[in-house]
Formats: structure tokens, sequence, C-alpha cells
């Protein structure tokens, strides 16, 4: 598996899935979510309505996978972050199956190549530097890692390419 970092707009991101930093809801929020959907298409929202009606809301940590509508992706999958509320060993293990289970979805939906933001740090509050840790442990532990080609951080601002790029070097 190839780790790759990069600064860009996910939205514009050519991977086979891009991830979601999406809410329990679903039907859409600010940052990442906001950016997907409005360019993403209406699709995507339908295909998450259709799975919140199935399933119902999505609980923190888990993820649930989606067409990606008019974006460059194939796939969108969305999980939802834990929310930033001082150090807690709880949302850092949740924070951690993030990664796993969208990591385990993609495997399971022939993804190979697939991109991350740097979930639960903008709205949610998450230490930037902390989550990226937690980011890269985790992708890199995961235990059939051998199934991806390649993960690439995708960072939006230079506060995370920096943090990222030190990290993986
Ligand atoms: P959360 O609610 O999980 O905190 P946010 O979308 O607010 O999710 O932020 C998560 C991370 O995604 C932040 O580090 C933010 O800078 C980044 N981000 C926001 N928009 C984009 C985008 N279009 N592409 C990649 N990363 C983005």
């Amino acid at each position: 598996m190839i780790i790759e970092v990069i600064k860009a707009d996910i939205t514009e991101t050519k991977a086979d899935a891009i991830v979601n930093a999406a809410n329990s809801s679903l039907l859409g929020g600010g940052g990442v979510d906001g950016a997907i959907h409005r360019k993403g298409g209406k699709e995507i929202l339908k295909a998450c309505v259709a799975i919140r009606n199935k399933q119902g809301t999505c609980k923190t940590g888990n993820a649930v996978i989606t067409t990606a509508g008019n974006l460059p992706a194939k796939y969108v999958i969305h999980t939802v972050g834990p929310v930033w509320n001082g150090e807690s060993e709880k949302n850092n293990a949740l924070l951690a199956d993030c990664y796993r289970n969208s990591l385990t979805l993609a495997i399971e939906n022939g993804v190979k190549v697939i991109a991350f933001p740097n979930i639960s740090t903008g709205i949610y509050h998450f230490p930037k530097d902390k989550a990226a840790d937690i980011a890269i442990t985790t992708v890199n532990n995961f235990a059939e890692k051998e199934k991806i080609e390649k993960v690439i951080f995708v960072c939006f601002d230079d506060e995370n390419y920096e943090l990222y790029q030190e990290k993986l070097n």
C-alpha cells in the first residue's frame, strides 16, 4: 500500500473512493460534507436518504458508501467522526474506527485507491496534529492493507499539509 499526501480539494481528487467527514444525519452539513454534496449533485443525497430509510442514522465511527454523483471519484464513503470534547480514549478509538470502517467498506466494494480528509478536525474541532497521528497509525496498522493500492491524505490547508508531510517523512 502506497501512502500519498497532497494539498487539494477532495472533491477534485481522482480516486476510486473519497471519504466524507459526514454527520450522523447523513443529510449533508458544512465543511467537506457541504462541498461534496454541492459538487456531487443530488444523486449523493438521494443515496444517503435511501440508506437512512433502511438503517437509520449513521453512528459515530461507522461508515456507509454511496455513488459519487458528478464527482471524479466512483464512490463516496461517508463516515462520522467524533466531536472533540477534550482528550478522551473513547474519542481517539472512534476516530480510528472511522478509518478502519472506511477501509473495510472500500475493500468490500473493490476500491483500490481511497482519499481521506483529516476527519473531525474542522467543525468537530479535533486537534489536527492528534487526528493526523491517529489517521496515519490506523491506516498503517490496518489488517488488510495489502488489499488497498493507495491511500491519499488530502490536505485542504497548509497546516494539514505540513503536518502529514512531517509525520510521513
Ligand atoms: P468535521 O465535521 O469532521 O470536523 P469538516 O469538514 O469541518 O469535518 O473538516 C474536516 C477536515 O476537512 C478539516 O481539516 C478541513 O480543513 C478539511 N476540508 C474541508 N473542506 C475540504 C475539501 N474540500 N477537501 C479536503 N478537505 C477539506
